[in-house]
């Protein structure tokens, strides 16, 4: 699935989170190795098939990842809550099924 095709159609909603990363390159003569990390490197980490997996991010696209990703998260969590009032709304009216019924039978007793 390649969900950034183009900086024109990046999508308005990405799962995962941006992550910043600095790189210590491993050579022993280079600066890195004295404390001068390469980066900023900027990475989307997103759960994928069950695994995290970590997705190179242009530093271009920097500000609309971000943007699309808690765009996700809101998304995500209005979701949640939403389905949390659904469950809610589900019981109230079960209950007043049941109340009802219990008002039926008392009416169908006296
Ligand atoms: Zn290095």
């Amino acid at each position: 699935m390649n969900e950034i095709k183009n900086e024109n159609s990046l999508p308005k909603k990405l799962p995962g989170a941006l992550c910043v990363q600095m790189i210590r390159c491993g050579k022993p003569s280079c600066k890195c190795a004295r404390g001068e990390l390469h980066g900023p490197y900027f990475y989307r980490f997103v759960w994928r098939k069950g695994r995290q997996r970590k997705l190179y991010v242009r530093r271009a696209e920097v500000e609309l990842i971000r943007q699309a990703c808690d765009e996700y998260r809101r998304e995500a969590k209005r979701r949640r809550a939403q389905r949390m009032i659904d469950r809610l709304n589900l019981r109230a009216l079960l209950d007043s099924f049941a109340d009802m019924r219990a008002l039926i039978a008392q009416m169908q007793g006296e």
